[in-house]
């Protein structure tokens, strides 16, 4: 039974706050074996974890045509749509490059670049991700990534989920290669024979794959680590207890650590909630998963009113914040820390983790303090752009000079004095 507290007695369960030593050690000796012995080890680590034995990793152009056989014609009509609504809302995050210009001459900008090459990771193990190759893939190439090269794990005959490979072949992604885990990740940042580096790693995984991408940082770049997943719902009177319910369980079967958290100032939601929740746990595939969830993390948290339903809110700053209340604009006014937001009855969070396009790729464990969804930013970097004038030297020259010299720096001083010197020789 989920617990029930009042907002002064709840204290945050923090997800198991182990240091995976072991793990890490692991992970830190197969990124040196994979840098040594490149597609040897590869294959070595692909026959230990997936138990195949491949020597070409990548996913060969034949299987794609045969995956359109193996989906529904449902699923595939419905991914294209999804590709339609997250194309489109990432491209409103396209980012212009800017020119600053002066009387002088003088031109400084901020020049924008799509990142050359990028490796997404999907992943595969217990189950498949078309989804996880949209998120990631669509914002990419929004921004313009001229090389998107996609890794997943091969099951145990060498094949990759057939919704994965129509993910693939509807985003037209050219290079992809059936490796997984931290062998993948290794080969990512730092090349072997078969798999050219890249210059960031996005993309979810398991421990393994997200301690690799940790350790690999610095060589690439990458997005973020990704913790279990959460939902807080905050709702009022006017809420239906069975939608809540239904909408804290989608996120506790994720995983035995994911966090489910209702915040109401209703105690008549919070007890029709917990009932609900009971019952319709019952009924789920996954329902060892959730039950465990919600015992180890889930809440209901009963406040005075909804101005402290929403400062609880902002404090655990959740991944998926719903908003279920008779008038949610002034409320939503007042939120400053989730990944995303859902508003109203109708807007369930599975809406946002497929279909209607914002990214399900959020912050999550309260990183919504300090960190946004992926985005079309996460994919460009920004370059510096000066074009300074003779004029603008000759100007301000002897401030650079003295600045340079205040720091002991003389070479840096020389280099704006010789040019000063220069034009007053002409003179
Ligand atoms: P995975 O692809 O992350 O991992 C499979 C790989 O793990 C294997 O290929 C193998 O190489 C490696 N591995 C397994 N056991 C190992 C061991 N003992 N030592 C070293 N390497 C080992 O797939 P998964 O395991 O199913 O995990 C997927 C994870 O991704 C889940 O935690 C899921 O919740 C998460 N996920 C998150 C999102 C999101 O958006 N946040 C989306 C999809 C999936």
């Amino acid at each position: 039974m989920i617990r029930i507290v009042a907002a002064k007695d709840f204290t945050p369960v923090s997800a198991v706050d182990q240091s995976y030593e072991k793990e890490r050690d692991i992970v830190l000796d197969m990124i040196n074996q994979i840098r040594q012995h490149g597609d040897a080890a590869l294959q070595a680590f692909t026959r230990r974890f997936d138990g195949v034995d491949l020597t070409d990793f990548r996913i060969p152009q034949h299987v794609y045509a045969a995956a359109y056989q193996q989906v529904t014609p449902q699923f595939t009509e419905a991914l294209r749509e999804a590709i339609q609504n997250i194309r489109r809302y990432h491209e409103a995050q396209r980012r212009q490059s800017y020119m600053l210009l002066d009387e002088h001459g003088t031109t400084l900008g901020q020049l924008i670049r799509p990142l050359q090459r990028v490796g997404v990771y999907v992943p595969g193990g217990t189950a498949a991700y078309p989804s996880t190759v949209l998120m990631n893939v669509i914002p990419a190439q929004v921004a313009g990534v001229p090389e998107i090269v996609v890794v997943t794990p091969p099951d145990k005959e060498g094949n990759v989920h057939p919704g994965v490979l129509v993910a693939l072949q509807e985003l037209g992604i050219q290079e992809a290669y059936r490796v997984g885990g931290a062998q993948a990740v290794a080969a990512l940042a730092y090349g072997t024979e078969s798999i050219r580096p890249v210059d960031k790693i996005v993309g979810p995984g398991n421990i393994y794959v997200a301690l690799a991408k940790q350790a690999v940082f610095g060589k690439v770049s990458i997005e973020s680590i990704a913790g279990p997943s959460d939902i807080l719902v905050v709702a009022d009177d006017t809420a239906d207890p069975e939608y809540v319910a239904a909408d804290l369980l989608s996120q506790a079967e994720h995983g035995e650590l994911s966090q489910a958290i209702l915040v109401t100032p209703s105690s008549r939601l919070a007890e029709q909630t917990a009932y609900a929740l009971e019952q319709q746990l019952a009924r789920l595939p996954r329902q060892e998963i959730a039950a465990a969830s919600i015992r180890n993390r889930g809440a209901i948290i009963i406040t005075s009113d909804l101005a402290e339903a929403i400062e609880m809110a902002n404090r655990i700053a959740p991944e998926h914040l719903e908003l279920i209340v008779e008038e949610p604009d002034p409320w939503l006014a007042r939120i400053v820390n989730a990944g995303a937001i859902f508003v109203g009855t109708y807007s369930t969070e599975p809406v946002g983790d497929y279909f209607c396009g914002t990214n399900h790729v959020l912050p999550t464990e309260g990183t919504a303090r300090f960190s946004s969804p992926l985005n079309v930013d996460d994919f460009l970097k920004k370059t510096s752009l000066v074009r300074y004038s003779k004029t603008a030297l000759l100007q301000h020259g002897e401030k650079i000079i003295a600045l340079a010299e205040s720091e002991g720096l003389e070479a840096h001083a020389n280099a704006v004095r010789i040019r000063l010197q220069k034009e007053d020789d002409k003179l």
